[in-house]
């Protein structure tokens, strides 16, 4: 599927008025996203490219350039601010990006739920709902640039699922306004577990324009880096901390083994050579708990800052953890990558120290400690590779996998193969994993019954 010229030209001369860009630099520019931390998408994505780029100021713009798309068959590319990792905005048959960012308006936050459009950044979305008392329950490193509509569409949780689970955690995301890809496009507010069904679907189910989500209430953080001499005694920290520590009020936690704190150079001062870390925000009232089990295990707080600090600093240690770990080591040293697993609750310390034991130090240990959508506590990771080639990297996930772990490879670009959707044999799927499979394509099927929302990413609707 490819759109002709004829066509596209006549997109914009149908709606001459709307905020095009054509100049073929910016629209390369706006055509990719983060996948370059994968040296296998960057082979396979670099030179994707839309033919157009639109940035609606309004939904009655969105719905003229669908239904201009619709008729003219033109692929559409929902973007919100390019910061996903798989490609998922990068368009494989040209066509138009729609970038969502100029419908950003915040609704409202009331009893612990809020609502905003699709286009707002998550740290906007929180400078209004925090004064009112209430926060988004997960905030990904990139919550300075993301859109809640990117969180929703392809991203999995951040800071605040160490309680709140994951994005996908039934009961976080209560609403969506959705439009259809038609000549006629229909608008829809999907609840609870329908609207669900276009979560991490990567925009090929339906143009999400609205959301409504349940908020966790408005603290006062505290930020503290713990740095230990022995892998075992600051994995031990965190897992107390997090799991056996109910009293303790935490929003973020994350685990660096050495020597990923070595990458971070700009809290330097704060992280000895060759130590192992780890990176929290906690209640500012837990604060003498959390230095009591720090000391408990061996470790030394070296970093202190309120929020207030924080903010006044313009940098949050959110910004060292989740795939901005990632990002600070790729500053220093471009030959790494990463990947991501997921541990069984039962013996996630085990495997992760398994792990370590086999693969160090060509893969550097960074676990986040998170709760799953079955409550349970466990921990993944996006653990950093010195990377050699392709068959290699194939190889040390392979034996993650053998150790029981889960891979989630972020080196693919189709949906099905990073694990969002299911298409292997209908036999080996439970009567769920059907039933899931089935709704989410017959939502497919309502919204964009063409097949233009980011065609290629999709394998298992064939249209
Ligand atoms: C350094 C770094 C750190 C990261 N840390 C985290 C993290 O902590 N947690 C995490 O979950 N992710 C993380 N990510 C991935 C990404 O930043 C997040 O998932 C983010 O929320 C994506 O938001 P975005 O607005 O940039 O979305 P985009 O990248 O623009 O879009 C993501 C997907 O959602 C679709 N989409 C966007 N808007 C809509 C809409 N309105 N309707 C329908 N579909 C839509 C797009 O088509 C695309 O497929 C990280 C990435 C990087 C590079």
């Amino acid at each position: 599927m490819r759109a002709d010229s004829t066509a596209l030209g006549a997109l914009q001369q149908e709606l001459p008025e709307l905020d095009w860009t054509t100049d073929p630099v910016r629209l390369a520019q706006l055509s990719q996203d983060y996948s370059w931390f994968s040296p296998v998408l960057k082979r396979q994505l670099q030179d994707k490219c839309a033919d157009l780029a639109v940035r609606p100021r309004d939904e009655n713009e969105i719905r003229r350039v669908v239904a201009a798309c619709a008729r003219q068959r033109v692929p559409i590319t929902v973007r919100g601010a390019g910061t996903g990792n798989y490609g998922q905005i990068v368009p494989l048959h040209g066509g138009v990006l729609l970038d969502m960012g100029g419908c950003n308006a915040f609704s409202w936050a009331r009893g612990g739920v809020g609502r905003a459009q699709a286009g707002i950044r998550l740290a906007e979305f929180d400078r209004q709902a925090q004064p009112l008392g209430w926060e988004l329950r997960w905030l990904p490193s990139t919550f300075r640039a993301a859109t809640l509509g990117g969180l929703f569409g392809g991203g999995f949780g951040g800071a605040g699922s160490i309680t709140y689970g994951p994005v996908a955690a039934a009961g976080s995301v209560l609403g969506a306004r959705v439009m259809s890809v038609e000549t006629e496009p229909q608008i829809v507010e999907l609840r609870g577990p329908d609207a669900m069904l276009l979560h991490h679907k990567w925009g090929t189910h339906g143009i999400v324009l609205e959301l409504e989500v349940a908020l966790a209430p408005a603290l006062p953080w505290l930020e503290m880096i713990a740095t230990f001499d022995s892998f075992d005694a600051g994995l031990d920290f965190c897992r107390v901390l997090h799991a056996d520590s109910p009293g303790i009020v935490k929003k973020q936690l994350a685990f660096m083994a050495a020597p990923i704190p070595d990458y971070f150079t700009s809290l330097a001062e704060h992280l000895p050579q060759g130590c192992h870390a780890a990176l929290m925000l906690v209640l500012e009232a837990s604060e003498d708990a959390v230095r009591e089990l720090i000391a408990a295990h061996g470790g030394v707080v070296t970093y202190r800052k309120t929020m207030a600090e924080a903010k006044a600093s313009k940098r949050t240690l959110v910004e060292y953890c989740w795939n901005h770990t990632t990002l600070q080591a790729l500053k220093v040293d471009k030959n790494l990558t990463y990947i991501q697993s997921r541990f069984d609750p039962a013996r996630a310390l085990e495997q992760v120290r398994a792990l370590e034991g086999a693969l160090a130090p060509e893969v550097m240990m960074h676990v986040e400690f998170i709760r799953l959508t079955n409550g349970a506590y466990t921990c993944s990771g996006l653990q950093i590779v010195r990377y050699t080639n392709e068959a290699r990297l194939e190889q040390i996930m392979q034996i993650y996998r053998d150790h029981g772990a889960i891979i989630n490879n972020p080196h693919v670009y189709i949906l099905e193969d990073g694990g969002k959707l299911r298409d292997m044999d209908r036999a080996t799927l439970s009567a769920a994993q059907r039933l899931a499979t089935d709704s989410a394509l017959a939502m497919k099927q309502r919204f964009d019954p063409q097949g233009l929302l980011n065609p290629g990413k999709l394998r298992s609707w064939a249209g």
